[in-house]
């Protein structure tokens, strides 16, 4: 079965990557609607910087983003490395519970 047929992001990145040089890939609305919530991160910079938005290819890689810092980490790292520190291991912001 061809991926990229399903999905309009997939197409247009391999549409664009064509180089080695990295272009971010820009979708429409209904692209980005068709996508699901779980397969894109957001880094949620404060003002007035623009959010940044991605999207991960592989999709048996659980990521996990700090809320705070907007490290994105192996999800099975960060569990680890924040039950046995109790915080970000970047930005070392305390965490109650794992997200
Ligand atoms: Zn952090």
């Amino acid at each position: 079965m061809d991926d990229t047929e399903e999905d309009p992001f997939l197409a247009k990145l391999s549409f664009e990557q064509g180089g080695s040089d990295f272009v971010p890939v820009v979708v429409n609305r209904s692209v980005l609607r068709s996508m699901s919530r779980r397969d894109v991160l957001i880094k949620r910079w404060p003002k007035p910087l623009q959010w940044e938005y991605y999207r991960s290819l592989l999709p048996d890689v659980s990521i996990t983003m700090c809320s705070s810092c907007f490290q994105m980490f192996h999800s099975e790292d960060y569990e680890l490395l924040v039950l046995q520190h109790n915080c970000c291991p970047y930005c070392r912001r305390p965490i109650d519970e794992p997200n």
